[in-house]
């Protein structure tokens, strides 16, 4: 079995994007699965501050790790959006195999200062732990939108700016980052999402020379990605479709069976949708289509 570590290089070499798929509950979980097993190809499943609370951080490590060791499934647990120092102890003692530090609204010196202080205290505990660093905003919250999340960079004197992002890639030592080039958390109700700055992710990765990771994925188009995979992102996350596909997926099982009070017999029509999300992404981001 490959490390993290090592399927990250991996993804570099072949110049590919590593899904990553944020889950609240074993439904997420299942639906991931069930396509790594198919494809065959690795994925990093997340879960942000609010989903680790309501899944508990050991249990999910747990759980996580189990699959992985018994059908031998390259999946990943990773600690997405961890915004304090207590919560990266916490990621960090409980098993994960990587960890987003998002100092990403702080000023540029604060954010070095405490990315620094992570990484240091997480390469001490366990230097097989991957830690992503973020720098500048790109909003947060998986949530369907009317508007532009607040403070979020979309115009070009706000993206992350390359000579920033090798200065805080050297100040702190982390393993990837996650810029600011155009993308935001969440998604559009009604409208496609801004276009990603293809060539300001070259630029940074040209810079940094270092795995970017790409957040907010949800409703980018399909050429957006396949053109910053191919500018240097090697990882990319999916939340917000995921939810809606979930939702999706209940609102039709709790129709179609108004009387079903069994879970197990309800939740396959949101592991369906999900899935179907997982699957076609992978393929994309694996140059598989
Ligand atoms: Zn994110």
């Amino acid at each position: 079995m490959k490390t993290a570590r090592q399927i990250l290089k991996q993804a570099v070499v072949k110049k590919v994007a590593i899904g990553h798929f944020n889950i609240a509950d074993l439904a997420g979980l299942q639906a991931i699965v069930a396509v790594v097993k198919e494809l065959g190809v690795p994925a990093f499943i997340g879960t942000s501050e609010g989903e680790a609370k309501f899944l508990d951080r050991k249990a999910i490590v747990a759980y996580v790790k189990t699959l992985r060791e018994e059908y031998k499934l390259p999946i990943f647990l990773n600690s997405d959006h961890t915004h304090s120092f207590e919560e990266v102890k916490k990621a960090v003692a409980a098993g994960y195999d990587a960890i987003l530090f998002d100092g990403g609204t702080l000023p540029l010196e604060e954010n070095i200062r405490q990315t620094r202080k992570v990484v240091r205290y997480v390469k001490s505990k366990n230097k097989n732990i991957i830690v992503e660093g973020e720098l500048g905003n790109i909003g947060s919250g998986s949530t369907i939108r009317k508007e532009l999340p607040k403070g979020a960079a979309i115009n070009l004197a706000d993206l992350t700016k390359p000579e920033e992002a090798l200065k805080f890639v050297k100040a702190t030592g982390v393993d990837m980052l996650a810029p600011a080039v155009g993308n935001i958390h969440g998604m559009f109700a009604n409208a496609p999402e801004p276009a990603l700055n293809i060539r300001r992710i070259k630029e940074i990765k040209d810079a940094v020379k270092i795995p970017l990771v790409l957040h907010g994925g949800s409703g980018n188009t399909d050429s957006d990605f396949s053109a910053a995979i191919n500018a240097g992102i090697n990882m990319i996350h999916i939340s917000t479709e995921l939810r809606l596909a979930w939702r999706k997926g209940m609102d039709k099982s709790l129709a179609e069976n108004p009387d079903e009070i069994a879970p197990y017999k309800l939740f396959p029509a949101s592991i369906d949708g999900v899935g179907k999300i997982v699957k076609q992404r992978l393929q994309l981001f694996n140059k598989l289509l």
